[in-house]
Order: C-alpha cells, then sequence, then structure tokens
C-alpha cells in the first residue's frame, strides 16, 4: 500500500476540480474504470493500480460525508473507521460499487471477479456467511439508568455438531467436477467491451477445489442445524429508545464452516409513569396543593433512585422549576459524561369543589392585599424602585 504522503489528490485522480458536481465525479469514475478495467488490461500491474486509485478517490468524493472529511483534512481525514487509512482496497469492495455506477444491467458483466487480485477472499466466504438475526429488547427507564444484562434464548442456526460443521459424514472429499480443482470457473460475457472470457470463484465448492463425498445425514451438508443458545445482551446505561446494539458473531452460524451472522438488538424505552426523559435529564411534573404552594413545606417527588423528599418555599408560583442536579440519567459512554438533571416542573392544583367555611374563609381573602396578584410585591429591587418614586 501507498504511503499516505505518496498518495495523490483524490480531485486529481479523478480529474476534475474542487467544485465538481456529484454528477462529474461519477462520469469522471466511469470513464477511468473502463479505460483501466481489469477486464480490458490484463495482467498489467500499472492499469491495476490506476484502477484501484480512481476507485478509492470516488469512494471518498461520492460520499458527501467522507467528501466534507477529505476537503478539510485530506488525506489524513480519511483514516479510521470508515476510511481507507493504510488499509489496502479490496478488489471485491471495488466491484460491489459497480451496482450503483452502471446500473443493474452491467452487474453481471462485472459480478463474479472476485477471483482478481485478492484471490476472491471476499465473495466466497460471503456465500458461507451465516445471516443476521434481529431482537427487540423492552428496557424500563430504571434499567436504563444502571445499564443491564438481559439474556434471550434464540433459536437459530447452530453448527452441527454431528459433523462440527464440515457437513461431510466422513471428512472424504472429492475434486470439484464442475471447476475440476481449480476454484475457479471460466465464463464467457457479453460486457460493455464485447465478448470476453472472465474468471471467478466457482460457486460449487466456494473456491476450495473439492466437495464432500458423503454429506453429513444430520445436517444435509450444510454444517449447521436448527438449534438455539442462550445470548447474553450487555445494555450500557444512558441508552437511548430507537438505537440499535450488535452482538457480533452470534447470529445465524454459517454454512460449512463460515462466520457466523450478528444479532441486532433494537432497542425500546418504555414510557416511566411519573418521569419523562429529555436526553439525560428527567422531567417531573409537580402538581401542588394551593396551602404548600402558599406556606411552603416538604414534599415527596420520584427519582429514578426512589422517592425523595424537596422543599417547597413559601410562595412558589406555579411554572417554577426546580432543578435537582446530577439526578438525572447518566450520559451513554460515548456520548458524554456525567449525569443530566432531575427537573421539577411546578405547578399548583386550584381547588374546584369547597366546604361551606373554606368558601366562606375565601371569600375573606378576596379583598386582601395580600391575595392581589402583583409580580413584583416580592422583588425588593422593584420594590426599592417603587418606593422611590412613591
Ligand atoms: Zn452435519
Ligand atoms: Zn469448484
Amino acid at each position: 500500500m501507498k504511503d499516505m504522503a505518496e498518495k495523490r489528490d483524490y480531485y486529481e485522480v479523478l480529474g476534475v476540480q474542487k467544485n465538481a458536481s456529484a454528477d462529474e465525479i461519477k462520469k469522471a469514475y466511469k470513464k477511468l474504470a473502463i479505460k483501466y478495467h481489469p477486464d480490458r488490461n490484463p495482467d498489467n500491474k500499472e492499469a491495476e493500480e490506476k484502477f484501484k486509485e480512481a476507485a478509492e478517490a470516488y469512494d471518498v468524493l461520492h460520499d458527501p460525508d467522507k467528501r466534507a472529511r477529505y476537503d478539510q483534512f485530506g488525506h489524513a481525514g480519511m483514516g479510521g473507521a470508515g476510511g481507507f487509512g493504510g488499509q489496502s482496497f479490496d478488489m471485491n469492495d471495488i466491484f460491489s460499487m459497480f451496482g450503483d455506477i452502471f446500473g443493474g444491467h452491467m452487474g453481471g458483466g462485472f459480478g463474479g471477479f472476485s477471483g482478481f487480485g485478492g484471490g476472491g477472499r471476499g465473495r466466497s466466504q460471503q456465500r458461507h456467511q451465516g445471516s443476521d438475526l434481529r431482537l427487540k429488547v423492552k428496557l424500563t427507564l430504571e434499567e436504563v439508568a444502571k445499564g443491564t444484562t438481559k439474556k434471550f434464548k434464540v433459536r437459530k442456526d447452530v453448527t452441527c455438531t454431528h459433523c462440527k460443521g464440515s457437513g461431510s459424514q466422513d471428512s472424504k472429499t472429492e475434486t470439484c467436477g464442475t471447476c475440476h480443482g481449480t476454484g475457479y470457473v471460466t465464463r464467457n460475457v457479453n460486457t460493455m467491451f464485447g465478448h470476453m472470457q472472465q474468471q471467478s470463484v466457482c460457486n460449487v465448492c466456494g473456491g476450495t477445489g473439492s466437495t464432500i463425498k458423503n454429506k453429513c445425514t444430520h445436517c444435509g451438508g450444510t454444517g449447521v442445524i436448527n438449534g438455539e443458545e442462550v445470548i447474553e445482551v450487555q445494555i450500557p446505561a444512558g441508552i437511548q429508545d430507537g438505537m440499535i446494539l450488535t452482538v457480533q458473531g452470534k447470529g445465524n452460524a454459517g454454512h460449512n464452516n463460515g462466520y457466523a451472522g450478528d444479532i441486532q438488538v433494537y432497542v425500546e424505552v418504555e414510557p416511566h409513569n411519573e418521569l419523562s426523559r429529555r436526553d439525560n435529564d428527567l422531567v417531573y411534573n409537580l402538581l401542588l396543593d394551593m396551602p404548600t404552594a402558599v406556606l411552603g413545606g416538604p414534599v415527596e417527588i420520584p427519582t429514578i433512585d426512589g422517592r425523595v423528599k424537596i422543599k417547597i418555599e413559601p410562595g412558589t408560583q406555579p411554572g417554577k422549576t426546580v432543578r435537582l442536579r446530577g439526578k438525572g440519567l447518566p450520559a451513554l459512554q460515548g456520548y458524554g459524561y456525567g449525569y443530566g438533571d432531575l427537573i421539577v416542573n411546578i405547578s399548583v392544583y386550584i381547588p374546584e369543589t369547597l366546604t361551606k367555611e373554606e368558601h366562606d374563609a375565601f371569600e375573606k381573602m378576596r379583598d386582601s392585599d395580600s391575595f392581589k396578584p402583583s409580580p413584583t410585591t416580592k422583588n425588593t429591587f422593584f420594590q426599592k424602585f417603587k418606593n422611590l418614586f412613591s
């Protein structure tokens, strides 16, 4: 693999301007891909390099996110997840990219090309890769606060114990009748370059050149049988509704000892009776009785760790918010630090029916100055101001 410093500018590789449109980039790449395509340039190392270089440039520039990163940081921005970094660019990736660029009708022409370069690693393994499974997990807000481990009994394809996944009754193999042991088949195909021969991995033996002589009677030669497994899924604290956790290698077993698929765990957080969630903060709507709002006093409220008492100040107005720092949910690792707050929104319950005595008591208070709405009375600053000019 070339050093990062030696890499040519992606725009230069495709021969387009920095401000080229998506369409121009696609056209430029298409032109180069046809020119340097290995079908057209057999045993030409230089063409192969150019072909790969163009594919790599296209892969970055046709993706708006990658392109923005590249524009900002150059090749250095392409390392790590989603970038190329120092990793080699697999030919299978390039050919799988053709689907979207040349459209479905060209797929066949380029499709079975995995024998090239990388020795068909990707394609032949894909054939044996087990499929992914999906699970849904329902969590309470309490479980979200602490994180938890969930166990599932999963019905899935498991490795056949009888043949240990080989699919063979007696470990005897014979030469593949389709490719005669070479692992590759040559087909005559019509491509956009005309009639030509194309080599691809034999899909009967998956490129191994040999097939099972006597198939395992338990699994019929596939190496997998129906079974079940108890899967433990670690749920990190702070996880959010709608997130997907991937448990790698726990999906369906791959045929003939191929790689197992993954399990995708869809997270659903059930609504809480009293608390609602706003990112990492929790919100509680407290409906105060009138005497406590007027006179103040202790009130019990729910938190994620149980009920606590908070002190209500005398003369608390409806609409007041009290914030209990750190009483919210923990931030999901990698998405933030520490804990959110518990926000208490206060409103006041006004009685709808009164006894005769209560009614009379309110009637008496109706004309009292203390009951006249006056938002500034309590505010000493405005009070002083008012006094100054009165
Ligand atoms: Zn078997
Ligand atoms: Zn074969």
